[in-house]
């Protein structure tokens, strides 16, 4: 008989999908991809952002979308993005030990940043693989941010001890504006894919306008995510949008393949790594 398609339901509950992710933890059906990032303004690299997949034994590579409520639904999340964030430092280390120097990014659930251990989460993974802390990166969605602001605070100051930078995924300015971010101690600000594929709007652009010049007095950097053309590229470029990621210039990669694609970005680019 065929198995149910992996997908759990709008509460993430499903006891037959946790039970499959708890096998998947144990043996080894998780693993990274990653996805290169540029900056828009020299067109070298940036970095990548490490991104979990797993090769499920009847379904095949499954996205995250499809199981990462279900993680969350029963707590799974905590060791499953423990396993990623040990494992994406762990191979930045092996970059940078090849001489690339660039930054890796780990997406964290708000239940992660709600244990008090996540610091100490953190500083593990770090210390283990020897990772530049400034070189890693970690993902907050806004709204895990903006849920309790006081609370939101206490929890990154550890974070920022560590020397570790933060950006806010997927921002979309109709859902709050960058000023309600001001007060978080946050590096780099993603815009979500969404909007950058209205760019061509003129409304769409004149916002990202005004974004770039908040950020600039905010002192943070501005990212933009899922540029898929080359006219995106030129006008996010004209905005002097700091950082871009998308499909036009890779999609996520195992990281023996992102070997190559950084061999061959030295090559083509002519730019150092
Ligand atoms: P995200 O953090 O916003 O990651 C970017 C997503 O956009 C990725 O989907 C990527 O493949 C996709 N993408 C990149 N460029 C383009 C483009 O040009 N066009 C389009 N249409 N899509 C593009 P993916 O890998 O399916 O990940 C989906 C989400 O799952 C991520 O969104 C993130 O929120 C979550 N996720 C992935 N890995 C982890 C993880 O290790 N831990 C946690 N907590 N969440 C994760
Ligand atoms: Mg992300």
């Amino acid at each position: 008989m065929a198995k149910k398609p992996v997908n759990s339901d709008a509460n993430g509950e499903d006891q037959d999908l946790t039970n499959d992710l708890a096998l998947a933890l144990e043996t080894d059906q998780f693993f990274l991809v990653y996805q290169p990032t540029i900056d828009l303004q020299t067109d070298a690299f940036a970095g990548v952002e490490a991104l979990i997949r797993w090769r499920h034994p009847d379904h095949g590579v499954v996205n995250p979308l499809t199981f990462i409520a279900g993680l969350e639904a029963s707590g799974q999340i905590i060791p499953v993005g423990r396993w990623a964030l040990n494992t994406a430092c762990a191979q930045g280390a092996v970059w940078h030990a090849k001489g690339y120097r660039f930054a890796v990014s780990v997406n964290i659930s708000y239940m992660q940043l709600d244990r008090a251990e996540f610091a100490d989460d953190v500083a593990a993974a770090l210390s283990s693989s020897r990772f530049d802390p400034a070189l890693l990166v970690l993902e907050f969605s806004q709204r895990t941010l903006t849920r309790d602001a006081e609370t939101t605070l206490r929890q990154l100051a550890p974070l920022v001890a560590l020397g570790v930078r933060l950006a806010v995924d997927d921002f979309a300015p109709g859902d709050s504006p960058l000023a309600d971010l001001e007060r978080f101690p946050i590096d780099i600000v993603k815009l979500d894919k969404g909007f950058i594929a209205g760019i061509t709007n003129a409304e769409v652009a004149a916002q990202i306008h005004n974004l770039v010049q908040r950020a600039r007095t905010m002192k943070v950097q501005i990212f933009a995510s899922g540029i898929e053309d080359e006219e995106q590229v030129k006008r996010l470029q004209l905005e002097e949008v700091d950082i871009g990621q998308g499909f036009f210039f890779s999609t996520p990669h195992e990281a023996v393949e992102i070997d190559r694609f950084l061999e061959d970005f030295a090559i083509f680019s002519g730019k150092p790594l």
